[in-house]
Order: C-alpha cells, then sequence, then structure tokens
C-alpha cells in the first residue's frame, strides 16, 4: 500500500505510526478531518493479519468518523486508533503509552471504546490523558447503549418507511451494541435471531434476550425482516447481498459493506439499506455532547436520528439512488460548507 496516496484519495490529515517495543504497542493513530472540530474515534485493538491491513482499517474508519460526525451536525470531526493485538502485547503499558501520546497532540484528537478494548485499558489510556472517553465518567452513561439506541431509532425509520410492524430482527454479534440493542428489540417485542463467533456469548444472548441462536455462517441469510450487522466491516459484500432475505439492514457495525457498490446492489433489489454512519452515531453524539457541549442528556439528539434516516430514505427514493449516496452528499455538503466559511471553523485553543 502507498500511504500518503491513500491518504490523498481519503482526503485524510494525518495518521501516526505507533511503536513502543517495551510495551509492545504497535498500531496507527489517524486523524481523518478537524474542518468541525476535534477528531474523535474509538481505539481498536484487533488481530492484524499485516500492516497493510490496519492501516486501511485505520483510514476507512477515521474517514467514517468524520462523515458520522457531520451527518450527526456535531463539532468535531473524525480519527481512530488502531492497534494490533500480538504475543507481544504488553496490555496495560501499551495503552499507557498511547494515552502519552494522545495527550501531546493537544486535544486534537479524543479517544474512546472500539472493538477489543476494554473500560480497564481505557483507564489506562485516561491515566495519561484528558483526551479519552472513561466509563467511569460521571453522568456520561453507557456509549454502546446509546449507539444501540440510536440504531433502534433508525431501525424504526426503516420500518416505518418500509411499511413493516413487528418485525423478526437478526443480530451479527452479541458484543456490547448488539446484546443492548437485542434487549430494546425485546422491550418493543421483536423476535430475535442471534450469532457471534464466540459461542458463549451467542449462547448468554439466546438465553437473555430469549432469542434463537444460529451458526455465524447462518446469520447473514436468516429468513428474517431485518438484519442488524452489528460484529465487524466488511460483512457484506455482493454475493451476501445478492443473497440476502431481510428487507431492511440496520446495524452498528462500521464499514459494513465490503465495498461502495454494494449500496446500489442492495437498492436494486429493493432492501432498505441504512448507512452505517448514521444510525451508529449514538455513542459519538453522546460522547461528544458530555465532552464538547457539556450537556446533561442526549436523548432528544438520539432521537433525530430517525428523522435523518426517514430524510435520507425519501432523498433516496425521489432520486433514486441508494441511501449511502444520499447520506455521503449530505455530510460533504456539511464539511464543504464550513470549509467555505472559515468563521463558523473550530480552532484549537493552542493553535
Ligand atoms: P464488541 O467487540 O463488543 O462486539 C462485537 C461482537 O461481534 C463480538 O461478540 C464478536 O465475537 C462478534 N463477532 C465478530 N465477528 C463475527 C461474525 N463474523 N459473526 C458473528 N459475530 C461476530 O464490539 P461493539 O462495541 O459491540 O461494536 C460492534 C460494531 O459496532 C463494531 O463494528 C463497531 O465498530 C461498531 N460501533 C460500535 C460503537 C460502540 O459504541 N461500541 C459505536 C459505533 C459503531
Amino acid at each position: 500500500m502507498n500511504l500518503l496516496e491513500s491518504m490523498v484519495a481519503d482526503d485524510s490529515e494525518q495518521v501516526i505510526a505507533l511503536q513502543n517495543r517495551a510495551a509492545g504497542l504497535r498500531g496507527f493513530l489517524a486523524i481523518h478531518d478537524t474542518t468541525l472540530g476535534p477528531a474523535l474515534g474509538g481505539i481498536r485493538l484487533w488481530r492484524y493479519a499485516n500492516e497493510d491491513e490496519a492501516i486501511e482499517d485505520v483510514l476507512r474508519l477515521s474517514r467514517a468518523m468524520t462523515l458520522k460526525a457531520a451527518l450527526a451536525e456535531l463539532p468535531a470531526g473524525g480519527g481512530k486508533t488502531v492497534l494490533v493485538d500480538h504475543p507481544g502485547l504488553r496490555r496495560v503499558e501499551a495503552f499507557e503509552a498511547l494515552g502519552c501520546l494522545i495527550e501531546s497532540l493537544g486535544g486534537r484528537y479524543f479517544s474512546g471504546p472500539d472493538v477489543g478494548v476494554t473500560g480497564a485499558d481505557l483507564d489506562a489510556v485516561g491515566r495519561h490523558t484528558r483526551y479519552v472517553a472513561l466509563e467511569s465518567a460521571p453522568g456520561l452513561g453507557d456509549i454502546s447503549e446509546m449507539t444501540a439506541i440510536g440504531v433502534w431509532h433508525g431501525m424504526r425509520a426503516c420500518l416505518d418507511f418500509a411499511g413493516i410492524r413487528r418485525a423478526k430482527v437478526a443480530i451479527q454479534g452479541a458484543g456490547n451494541v448488539g446484546l443492548a440493542l437485542g434487549r430494546i428489540l425485546r422491550r418493543e417485542g421483536m423476535e430475535i435471531v442471534v450469532a457471534d463467533i464466540d459461542p458463549e456469548r451467542a449462547r448468554a444472548a439466546g438465553e437473555e434476550l430469549g432469542a434463537r441462536v444460529v451458526a455465524p455462517q447462518e446469520i447473514l441469510a436468516a429468513d428474517v425482516a431485518v438484519l442488524a450487522p452489528c460484529a465487524l466491516g466488511g460483512a457484506i459484500d455482493a454475493d451476501v447481498a445478492r443473497q440476502l432475505r431481510a428487507r431492511v439492514v440496520c446495524g452498528s457495525a462500521n464499514n459494513v459493506l465490503a465495498t461502495p457498490d454494494v449500496a446500489d446492489c442492495l437498492a436494486e433489489r429493493g432492501i432498505v439499506y441504512a448507512p452505517d454512519y448514521l444510525v451508529n452515531a449514538g455513542g459519538l453524539i453522546r460522547g461528544a455532547e458530555y465532552y464538547l457541549l457539556h450537556r446533561a442528556d442526549s436523548a432528544p439528539s438520539l432521537a433525530r436520528i430517525y428523522d435523518r434516516m426517514r430524510n435520507v430514505l425519501e432523498m433516496a427514493r425521489e432520486r433514486a439512488v441508494s441511501t449511502a449516496a444520499v447520506a455521503e452528499e449530505l455530510a460533504r455538503a456539511r464539511l464543504t460548507a464550513s470549509k467555505k466559511f472559515p468563521q463558523l471553523t473550530w480552532r484549537h485553543p493552542l493553535c
């Protein structure tokens, strides 16, 4: 991979390679865009097969954070950190070293949780920086639950648009968001099918949610009205899109479409697709409102995901284009407007 060329293609501001031999820290921190405010984005710990895979992931994820923040009308930009999980990783030391690095950026990047990272990891980061969303922050609430609430608002909009009243929902991934979403769906009286590559998580989710557990390879083509991908990105490629039986795809997984053209494939099949960064913005909205705007309650902002989703669905129908195309156009329009009017552009106090 040619990093600079990829950054130009993505219009990415900065990528920092992270290395600390004593701590076994290896990874990348990407600041995609700070036009609207500090780059917000979680820390992911994953067993990447090679360096290119990690770089591709951090670029894609940080870009999605920019679009997510812009679409949610937040005074924030997009960033992300990916760390390589490997046998030499000394977990506590690595997250502490990362905290030092984040602090040195002086607030240009604000971190939080993502896949593979625990509350204890974030506490280690937080021992060395102010710029991290901690589970223990008083009044912040559970970020993954906020994400799930946002996905639910988005899902409601899709169901209303598609004229579906009571739905059977397949949840791929019973992790933090998948399980929280399952709890909401259960309260709403929906029938749930669940799968997780971790058999214990799948079993526990099945028991708590009263859900049918299926094998991971069966969940995407399950005979349901709604598919909620809440695992990793790239789950839906063209083949999967052709085999889907669900009429709605709405979940939390970032970059869920393997390639952008899959959105057209879904649209052609009449499947209602909720762009991931539109409906999974709940955690980001809560974090930004808590840390940047000092709001006690983000419930009204989370509920606005319903209106945004409805708007995107209606615009896509009117123009006969995919929902992904409309969402990206709306997010980019906000960024472009800010770039045109520099007085609206965020400046860090130290700049
Ligand atoms: P998590 O690590 O808690 O849960 C992910 C779950 O998916 C795990 O239980 C894992 O075993 C399972 N999984 C992985 N691959 C699978 C597969 N092929 N089939 C079935 N299960 C599989 O992560 P999370 O915090 O719940 O996040 C889930 C997704 O939502 C991620 O893509 C994340 O980037 C995205 N997201 C999370 C948040 C948040 O607030 N946590 C916010 C926005 C987006």
